[in-house]
């Protein structure tokens, strides 16, 4: 038996076995609180500002080796910049030192506390991220306070690299081909970490709380990137049991991305298309290799955060227009910006919400700030002349907000046409399916759109009355509990009586045990993140539609979540068993508690 075995969330699939290495823990626990004579204040407000300093020029070195494919890299680097420079932390630190005559390392720590506090009030993913980004400027300072710079470049061996958080800037200066896996004990699915896993493709595991206590350097361990686990110190028998799931994994991977690229089609001869949702410019590339027929959700918020300044109608021209000629024939859907004021704090400054998930977030920030929505779908309309781009909108109600967001799109087209600009005007137009009032006039909503994308990843938040980050609850988040189920074949239905496509774009798009249940539904097309597209692929390829839609029969006819899950598991193991050794489900979560 392993020494211990600590969980946290599998965000790049995979097995690595190997030595870990720290890179950083966590170094504000315990920082001592030193009183220092007063003579000596002047001379610690020095240290504090060279230590400032230093970390300001380390951050525009890690950035001006960025290569220009990785250009959102650098703008986190650049986010890094604008925290090191604001007033807020470097200001507090130094008034803590003057005014308590505090060591420069307390005062730090402190000052970074009191600007973590404005943000843990929000409850907001993204912004907790950023909560993350100011811990780790604070941390870059701290070591150089501590005359103690990380050295990155002189790692030996291959390794298994652990961190508190991995920053943009550590890992551009690290030699890539030493890591054969990462696991953090900050991160969620959407951050850095997860994103350069996946791009490296090795394997990683972030978020896993008894980190920093548990590994010592050294240790041998199993990451396990497809469950979210990590041995330490594991017996003869672990060791020969991952060693065989990592080989037969690799073996896996390469026999189905040999059959990427062949059409999403059952074995009688239904089709569905399978597409890729990203966040990032560079992960187009993995959309190709991956054999997505095309982009099914491009989340455009990445573009709007970390920085001060909005995005011109140009900025954004230029990035959708590369994407759409890049992925031409292939579609490209644009989903407008899916953002809440409160992830806006740089630019809108701080709104007073209580409950930013029901706040003023996507379609409802862009109706109280037309102007920023005008500038995006501006630049949507220009962008498609380039290649296969069509439009759609989040949080969508009811027909009220359609309505608005119609007009609004059409009053774009009329300016665009009086300046003369060259603009596609045939740009389909749809909304997102993910409030459960969308769902229940999904009908109307049906006659004036020209398709519908579900997502289940806020469908399940609204209708099971749960916060989809929170730990606590996600017992609930059940994409087969029959209200949802329901819900879905209910949204479908709709789409095609009044003749228009419907696609689903959440987490359960890539949840083998779900498909074959959508495809019974008569799905149009599902949409995922780009490394699970070969093996939903194969999953489709292997699949008869009698065989979907006697199993969703089945489903509609059960009761309770528990007994669809055990019906779906069991009939779903005995016709792909090999298939799903290597998948993460999310009716994984009713297990786990
Ligand atoms: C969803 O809600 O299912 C979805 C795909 O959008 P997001 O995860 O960006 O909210
Ligand atoms: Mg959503």
């Amino acid at each position: 038996m392993a020494r211990e075995v600590i969980k946290g969330i599998p965000v790049a699939a995979g097995v690595a076995i190997g030595k870990a290495l720290f890179l950083n823990r966590s170094r504000f626990e315990n920082v001592p609180r030193r009183v220092l004579p007063e003579e000596f204040v002047p001379q610690e407000l020095e240290r504090l500002s060279q230590a400032f300093a230093d970390t300001g020029r380390d951050l525009e070195i890690a950035r001006d080796k960025i290569p220009a494919e990785l250009r959102d890299h650098a703008l986190i680097i650049d986010s890094h910049l604008m925290i090191l420079r604001d007033p807020k932390l470097k200001g507090a630190a130094e008034r803590y030192v003057r005014e308590q005559a505090v060591c420069a390392e307390w005062a730090l720590e402190k000052a970074v506390d009191d600007l973590r506090q404005v943000f843990s009030a929000l409850e907001d993913p993204y912004i907790r991220e950023r909560m993350g980004d100011v811990r780790m400027v604070g941390e870059r300072v701290l070591l150089h306070l501590a005359g103690d710079k990380p050295d990155l470049t002189a790692i030996e061996g291959r390794v298994v690299l652990m961190a508190h958080d991995l920053a943009p800037a550590d890992t551009v200066e690290m030699q890539i081909d030493k890591i054969m896996s990462f696991a953090t004990t900050q991160g969620a699915k959407t951050s850095h970490t997860g994103i350069l896993a996946r791009s490296l493709q090795i394997p990683a595991v972030v978020g896993v709380a008894d980190l920093e206590r548990a590994v010592r350097d050294g240790d041998l361990v199993i990451v396990d990137g497809l469950r979210g686990r990590i041995l330490i110190d594991p017996d003869e028998e672990e060791l020969a049991h991952y060693e065989e799931l990592g080989e037969q994994f690799q073996t896996y991977q390469k026999s189905i991305i040999r059959f990427c690229h062949l059409p999403g089609e059952t074995r009688d001869g239904y089709s569905i298309s399978v597409m890729a949702n990203i966040e990032l410019f560079e992960e187009v590339a993995q959309v190709l290799d991956n054999g997505a027929e095309g982009v099914g959700l491009l989340r455009t918020e990445y573009r709007y955060m970390n920085r001060r300044e909005l995005p011109t109608e140009n900025e954004l021209y230029e990035e959708y227009s590369d994407l759409a000629s890049i992925l031409s024939p292939r579609s490209l859907t644009i989903r407008t910006l899916d953002i809440g004021a409160d992830k806006m704090f740089s630019h809108f400054g701080h709104l007073e919400e209580t409950n930013p998930a029901m706040g003023l977030r996507a379609i409802r920030f862009c109706m109280r700030y037309p102007e920023v929505f005008k500038t995006q779908i501006r630049a949507i309309l220009r962008a498609a002349v380039w290649g296969n781009v069509k439009v759609m909108f989040p949080m969508i109600s009811g027909l009220k907000e359609l309505r608005y967001a119609k007009a609004l799109f059409q009053e774009c087209q009329a300016e665009l046409r009086r300046e003369g600009v060259d603009f596609n005007p045939e740009i389909p137009f749809g909304i997102m399916v993910e409030l459960p009032s969308a769902v229940m006039v999904s009908e109307f909503l049906a006659q004036e759109v020209d398709f519908f994308s579900i997502g289940t990843n806020d469908l399940i938040q609204y209708s099971m009355g749960i916060d989809r980050t929170n730990r606590y609850v996600s017992y609930l988040y059940q994409p087969l509990h029959p209200a949802i189920v329901r819900m879905i074949k209910h949204t479908v239905d709709a789409a095609h009586q009044a003749g228009i496509e419907v696609g689903l774009c959440g987490e359960m798009a890539a949840d083998p045990f779900c498909v074959p249940i959508l495809l019974g539904m008569g799905m149009d097309s599902l949409s995922m993140n780009p490394q699970a597209v070969p093996g939903i692929k194969r999953i489709i390829r292997q699949t008869k539609m009698d065989e979907c839609t006697d199993l969703l029969k089945l489903v509609l006819e059960s009761r309770t979540v528990s007994r669809t899950n055990r019906l779906v598991r069991d009939i779903i193991y005995q016709r792909f068993p090999e298939e799903l050794t290597f998948y993460t489900s999310l009716l994984d979560m009713e297990e786990a508690q």
